[in-house]
């Protein structure tokens, strides 16, 4: 016997004829014991229909009356997966998040999951029942209706395997598993067979999209296993946990990302005095704009001046464009420079902690190919380059040739 939830995504169950199909491959692959609780997104595109017709209305519409609005999707689905269940002769019931026990802060729009009480799932899994749960979804002390941000059944779907003591969630998508690089740039990229629960949080840190972050870390939290497979194969994804259980290959890099959604600035002649890094960023902060990669350099010693190069993300640009140009005037320093057409390509795995010349090997992946490298950033377990996004393709396929050659 075994003790799944499975989640389907949206473009899972985009039509009823999908979801037919979802109710059929369920049970194909059920053995006669297994106990499994669903997970559902809304149909296709639908939160994004509802969010544009909220915006026909008012295009700042109230956040509450969003989540009111938004998680009805989900409830299209559960009850349309329900029934064909039942038209295909298995009992089985939909429960709202609230209904399956999913208690939430008041946050709108971007609630957190503060408990889950399964006694409800659990009572209908006794019954025999296949038990269909919105995702997304959560209710708050008083009742009202919350969700978990945009992606957030893949966070409910492990928050509930975590409280339930699943053996594990396996996440249904349009992609068959995590790769070692984003393959519709990669022709080669490796379907990884097992990946860390913080390898694959710093892959999405940087780049990589397969999972919501939020649900990996819920995941390590409860330790629970998270399979990422396809909605449209049988075969085996990749398991994302604490430690890996299987040899593969011995690949000290497990991931090549990259991210183009990034933004250089360079605050350029800054008077060199304690305190100027501190007047920057907490300007940046107090308008909750994340900065990632940092450097100061010496512009001219005699002058004592400097030059301060962050990164930031591009839908920020804007903001940050008005408020350094103001402390460029306020700080006395020569100009500011900000420049979009910059990309961040990253290589990350636990291992190269304790191996030396990994970064060497990147650096002359990107020299060979002709990249040059502006700002160069690392954690424990990461080294990322900011290069020109133009070339960011040649830049993954040449770094990532260097870590995964045959
Ligand atoms: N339906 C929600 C969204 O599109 C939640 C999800 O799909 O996970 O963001
Ligand atoms: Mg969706």
């Amino acid at each position: 016997m075994a003790f799944i939830v499975k989640k389907f995504g949206g473009s899972s169950v985009a039509t009823t004829a999908k979801i037919v199909g979802v109710a059929e491959r369920v049970l194909k692959e059920k053995e006669p014991d297994d106990k499994i609780v669903l997970v559902v997104s809304a149909m296709g595109d639908t939160t994004d229909e509802l969010i544009s017709m909220a915006k026909a209305i008012d295009n700042r519409p109230s956040q509450r009356e969003m989540d009111m609005l938004l998680s009805t999707g989900e409830q299209i689905t559960i009850s349309l997966l329900t029934m064909a269940f039942q038209k295909l002769g298995v009992d089985a019931v939909s429960l709202t998040g609230g209904q399956a026990g999913i208690a939430t802060s008041g946050v709108h729009a971007k609630a957190r999951i503060v408990d889950v009480n399964p006694e409800r799932i659990l009572a209908e899994l006794d019954k025999d029942k296949i038990v269909v749960v919105a995702g997304f979804q959560g209710v708050t002390e008083l009742g009202d209706i919350t969700t978990l941000g945009r992606g957030g059944s893949d966070t409910t779907a492990v928050a509930l395997a975590g409280a339930l003591g699943a053996d594990i969630c396996e996440i249904f998508t349009d992609v068959d598993g995590v790769y070692s690089a984003d393959p519709r740039v990669v022709k080669d990229a490796r379907r990884m067979k097992e990946i860390t629960y913080n390898e694959m949080l710093e892959m999405a840190r940087l780049g990589a999209v397969v999972m919501q972050p939020r649900s990996v870390e819920m995941g390590k939290h409860y330790g629970v296993p998270i399979h990422v497979r396809s909605t449209f194969t049988l075969e085996q994804g990749t398991i994302i946990r604490e430690e890996y259980t299987m040899k593969e290959r011995e690949f000290t890099i497990r991931g090549v990302t990259h991210d183009v959604n990034v933004a250089k600035v360079a605050i350029l002649g800054v008077p060199d005095q304690p305190g100027i890094a501190y007047t920057i960023f907490s300007a940046l902060a107090e308008k909750a704009i994340d900065v990632d990669m940092i450097v100061q350099s010496i512009r001219n010693a005699d002058k004592k001046i400097i030059d301060m190069v962050f990164t930031i993300s591009k839908p920020d640009v804007d903001q940050a464009k008005v408020l350094v140009e103001k402390l460029v005037k306020d700080m006395g320093a020569l100009g500011v420079v900000i420049d979009e057409n910059v990309a961040k390509v990253s290589v990350v795995g636990a291992g190269m902690y304790g191996s030396p010349g990994i970064a060497a090997t990147m650096f002359g992946a990107l020299g060979e190919a002709g990249v040059n490298i502006e700002v160069i950033s690392t954690s424990e377990i990461s080294i990322s380059c900011l290069i020109k996004e133009d070339q960011v393709k040649e830049a993954v396929n040449a770094i990532h040739q260097k870590f995964f050659k045959e």
